[in-house]
């Protein structure tokens, strides 16, 4: 196993070389090859594309019962549904009507993708779906939905390989590598972006971060209050759109973040908190700081439960006395919405290895040292 691997623009470290691999999938193999030992038909493999390829290949070669395959590929997040699934299969080529399906799987890490599959397997007719997975990062898996084989558990990292990619690169190596975030430059300027739904507490720890680490807080309603007061162009152009009641383009934004950027090249770095909302920010901010030889270096999210959402969403209304929030229906479809909305940004920043998901339940100074923790990786 090689030592420090550049994958794109990212170093990584040994992590899991292929000896250890084998062994955990020849363990978990055995275990299916018992539980079907006695099976009375033809249970179906599931490759989950593109990640479980190399896995699926070992892991069927180990099996010595009968069985069919075929695999599939999930859509990303696209639905705005309030209610059930927003994601689609794609590419399922054989019928799984009345059949058991082992699903493969190279990760589980919040588990919202293999939930998402194993509802929808369900609904495409499935009698019964087992859950095999390479790969478990338990610290964040939330769901209650029963993994029936996992190979191995990790800890909350990223990590690339053995299928496995980095912005679709690194999928071809035969070991498992981890993003090496104590050795990535020290010196250049960071970029964190906070992450929560209302009520999670986003600008309380932005701010005690702020103080901690010396980095500056870009609030996009802040950037736009100051332009605004401050009457420069960009500010006429976005008071003008919010008098008339329309939204403040991309564009707009987006001069505003580069003029921030470029105002304060001596920071340590900075904190984004309500932007990027969509992908399509997501990637122009990464082409802005890549333009600055930078990037988004973590993304803290920080996770309570819907309930708790609620509940603050309900109890903030009661006090401030606006009725309408306090409507349940209103409050829930708030939340459906902020899911549906961020959760292509989650899986775009998943994608890159930089989001880090961190409970966001019990008292201020709690969260406060795990998010500081996470950050003190970086810093
Ligand atoms: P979940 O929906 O369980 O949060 O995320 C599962 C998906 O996220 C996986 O199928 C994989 O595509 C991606 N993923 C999660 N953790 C990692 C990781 O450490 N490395 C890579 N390359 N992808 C990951
Ligand atoms: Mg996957």
């Amino acid at each position: 196993m090689e030592g420090r691997i550049l994958v794109k623009d990212r170093y990584f470290v040994p992590y899991i070389p292929y000896e250890r691999l084998e062994k955990a999938i020849d363990a978990v193999a055995e275990r299916i090859n018992h539980d079907f030992k006695n099976f009375d038909g033809t249970p179906i493999i599931l490759c989950v594309l593109n990640g479980s390829i190399l896995f699926t290949g070992e892991l069927m070669k180990r099996l010595n019962f009968p069985c069919e395959f075929t695999s599939v590929r999930l859509s990303s997040y696209e639905g705005t549904l309030s209610t059930g699934v927003t994601r689609k299969v794609l590419g399922l080529t054989s019928s799984i009507k009345g059949r058991t399906v082992i699903v493969v799987e190279d990760i589980v890490d919040t588990g919202k993708t293999i939930t998402d599959l194993h509802a929808l397997l369900l609904d495409a007719g499935a009698a019964d779906v087992k859950i095999c997975t390479m790969l478990l990062k338990p610290e964040v898996y939330k769901k209650d939905l029963k993994l029936d084989y996992v190979a191995m558990e990790i800890e909350n990292r990223f990590i690339v390989g053995f299928g496995l990619d980095y912005d679709q690169l690194g999928r071809n190596s035969k070991d498992i590598y981890i993003l090496d975030s104590k050795t990535e430059e020290k010196t250049a300027m960071k970029h964190f972006l906070i992450f929560g739904p209302p009520g999670a507490g986003k600008g309380t720890q932005a701010a005690k971060l702020i103080e901690r680490f010396g980095l500056r807080h870009v609030s996009t309603g802040d950037l736009l209050r100051r332009e605004i007061a401050a009457g420069t162009a960009l500010g006429l152009q976005a008071k003008s759109l919010i008098d008339k009641g329309e939204l403040v383009p991309d564009k707009v934004v987006e001069g505003m973040i580069a003029s921030e950027l470029d105002q304060h090249p001596d920071v340590k770095g900075f904190i984004f908190d309500g932007f990027p909302r969509t992908t399509a920010q997501a990637e122009h901010l990464d082409a802005m700081l890549a333009a600055r030889g930078q990037q988004v270096d973590a993304v803290l999210s920080l996770m309570i439960p819907d309930e708790t959402v609620f509940e603050r969403i309900r109890h903030r209304a009661e006090i401030e006395n606006r009725v309408d929030d306090t409507k349940p229906e209103i409050i829930r479809n708030r939340i459906a919405t902020y899911h549906s909305k961020t959760e292509p940004v989650i899986s775009y920043y998943k994608g890159k290895g930089v989001y880090r998901e961190i409970d966001g339940l019990g008292s201020i100074d709690e969260v406060f040292d795990r998010v500081s923790a996470v950050m003190e990786e970086y810093l």
